[in-house]
């Protein structure tokens, strides 16, 4: 039985899942586009060769393009533990917003509210922990930065729907770490969590973006593209949660 109502408005741009993989990720995203019928014209449009699962529209509408069965194409190249070509394996959730480009604004309560429930229908049908339920920009941290750091996380993983670290203590933005030694550590708990991320290195550019792709997700206070303490605070408690198994 569902819940959310879904109002079907079928895209042409989807095939099969490769055969035997598992669907266990969840990608949520945001339209990046002026108008919510501009982005669901581009989502339905074949020679755009875009599409997703779901849109949620600010007021909380929800439309279906996507069976989910079958692998719709929104996240692109893309990596999350260990693999590559995410939409073999995800459904793909994109929310109206411009986003960064056209004018990132809020997400309305209403959106969430109907995102939260469209996710936790879908994690009630597909095995997908907790730990992969990402952003757009986590999975592909050097091109995206939707659903970006408006989006209300902490809300989502308080009703059942990804991981949030309570109680970690917020250390600012000082004390950052640029030494390679320092960043071994910073690295290695990216990776646990699910980045592609090089074992070791200068703080570099490729590093500076999943930094990045990190704070919109688990510190949207401040993204600096810098592991400064109160970002490593963050970190650590993501890396101790998927750890313990979430
Ligand atoms: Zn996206």
């Amino acid at each position: 039985m569902s819940l959310v109502t879904a109002r079907d408005l079928p895209s042409p741009n989807h095939d099969a899942r490769p055969a035997g993989t598992p669907i266990d990720t969840l990608v949520l995203h945001y339209t990046g586009m002026k108008t919510a019928q501009a982005a669901l014209d581009r989502l339905r449009d074949p020679a755009a060769k875009v599409s997703s699962h779901y849109v949620v529209d600010e007021d909380g509408a929800v439309f279906r393009l996507v069976p989910e069965q079958r692998r719709a194409y929104h996240a692109g190249v893309s990596y999350w533990r260990g693999h590559t070509g995410l939409n073999d394996r995800s459904i793909g959730v994109e929310i109206v917003n411009p986003g960064h480009e056209w004018g990132y604004r809020d997400f309305p309560v209403l959106q969430l509210a109907a995102v939260c429930d469209l996710c936790l229908e879908i994690l009630s049908r597909h095995p997908i922990p907790q730990r992969n339920v990402v952003a757009h920009s986590d999975v592909a941290p050097d091109r995206k930065e939707d659903p970006g750091e408006r989006f209300d996380w902490e809300g989502l993983a308080r009703n059942g729907v990804g991981v949030w670290p309570e109680e970690v203590p917020d250390l600012g933005t000082g004390g950052a770490v640029r030494d390679a030694a320092s960043l071994r550590d910073v690295r290695r708990a990216l990776s646990e969590i699910g980045y592609a991320v090089a074992p070791s290195g200068p703080l570099d550019p490729a590093l500076a973006a999943v930094l990045r792709a990190f704070q919109r997700h688990w510190r949207p206070e401040a993204v600096t593209g810098q592991a400064d303490a109160g970002t490593l605070a963050r970190l650590l408690g993501v890396a101790q949660l998927v750890g313990d198994g979430a």
